[in-house]
């Protein structure tokens, strides 16, 4: 590792004070299971001790790098400076206009907790996005999406730490340019500490069933009326059926973006690939199934070294154990060449290569 620490003769007190570990393992902390370690370790529980732990770190120098539940990383190597944890899982209900609540979590509660509790006080509106790993905090950096909804769909504001102004501030869905697995946040990455997200729910919040494998799973349980439970029971469902659970088999979800063409551009590829899945968009453009091109490439079920794409989804790359980030970007590589050369279109990456 590049290491950041020389002389510094208040290192260790400070360490002790702020309860900041050293040398840690991160396999247990990434859902690919990839090994890495970070050099320093912190959680911040609250305001005071997200503000100490940075100034302890930008005092001297170190980069600072947020950690939520690791479900949307590569690791490829250890993580220099201080890899830093929000600790905040507290969840909170307000009164808002329509009948509606206003449900407010910190940084570090878990997605799916937060999804579980607002069902268990009666409120629709997440349970689309029930079983997304990860934490609150990470969820509006890529704009959460599953099965018809998506965070900016629920959302409210968010309160966060402007590392380059030294400030907290409250932003509000334009100030966050939400798109789909993209905002601003991801695009100012850095800069950015959500320590909590506040979604609007309950009240007239609409169900959302018309997503083509929810509605089918929907279907088979007709016997009684649809209510926001029987979406997240059926979301659970489908979900469990489909991708591979990272506790079983490392994975970090869908890894590529379904590349999104014009519509001039998607004629001539479909002229010669038959039966290629696509989603028109509302503004006109195609969005193109990247699972289904990779299938068709041959590479579902592929393994190289203990990397791989999955047997049943070739959207999801794998690690069957013992694998590396290193190993597994070579295989991102031949896939996205191998993309680019039959269908001409560039597959982004969606988890975050570090
Ligand atoms: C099996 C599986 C299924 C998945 N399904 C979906 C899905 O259906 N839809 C979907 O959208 N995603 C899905 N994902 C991806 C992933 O769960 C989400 O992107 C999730 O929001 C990542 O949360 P995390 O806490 O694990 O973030 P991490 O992986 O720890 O971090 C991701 C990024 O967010 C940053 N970050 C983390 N916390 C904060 C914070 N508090 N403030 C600022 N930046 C922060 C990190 O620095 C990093 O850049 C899936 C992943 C897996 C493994």
């Amino acid at each position: 590792m590049d290491s950041v620490t020389e002389s510094d003769p208040t290192l260790e007190s400070d360490l002790e004070r702020l309860n900041v570990q050293r040398d840690v393992p991160l396999a247990t902390r990434n859902t690919f299971g990839f090994e890495a370690r970070a050099e320093f370790l912190a959680t911040a529980t609250d305001d005071a001790s997200l503000i100490a732990l940075l100034e302890f770190a930008e005092d001297r120098q170190w980069p600072v790098f947020i950690l939520g539940g690791g479900s949307n990383l590569v690791l490829t190597r250890d993580i220099p400076g201080l890899t830093l944890c929000l600790g905040d899982t507290r969840i909170q209900y307000a009164d808002a206009p329509g009948k509606r609540v206003h449900v407010t979590a910190g940084a570090g509660c878990g997605w799916h907790a937060l999804v579980v509790d607002t069902l268990a006080h009666g409120h629709a509106g997440l349970e689309n996005l029930s079983l997304i790993p990860g934490t609150v905090g990470a969820a509006p950096v890529q704009n959460i999406g599953a099965y018809g909804v998506e965070l900016v769909d629920r959302f409210v504001s968010l309160r966060a730490w402007h590392r380059p102004s030294r400030q907290f501030m409250t932003l509000g869905p334009d100030d966050c340019a939400f798109a789909y697995r993209d905002s601003r946040l991801k695009r100012e990455r850095g800069d950015w500490i959500v320590v909590s997200l506040t979604l609007a729910v309950g009240g007239d919040t609409p169900l959302v069933t018309d997503y083509a494998s929810l509605a089918a799973q929907l279907a088979k349980h007709q016997d009684g009326a649809i209510t926001a439970r029987t979406v997240s029971d059926a979301v659970i469902a489908v979900r469990q059926s489909r991708l591979p659970d990272p506790a079983v088999i490392g994975n970090a979800g869908s890894f590529f973006h379904n590349p999104i063409v014009k519509a001039e551009t998607f004629a001539e590829i479909a002229r010669e690939h038959n039966g290629i899945v696509s989603y028109a968009m509302p503004d006109g453009r195609i969005k193109l199934a990247a699972g289904w091109m990779i299938d068709r490439l041959g590479y579902r079920g592929t393994r190289r070294g203990a990397v791989g794409v999955h047997q049943e989804q070739a959207l999801v790359l794998v690690n069957h154990g013992g694998g590396s980030g290193e190993e597994l970007l070579v295989l991102v590589r031949e896939i996205q060449g191998a993309v680019k050369d039959a269908y001409g279109v560039s597959l982004t990456v969606e988890p975050l290569i570090v």
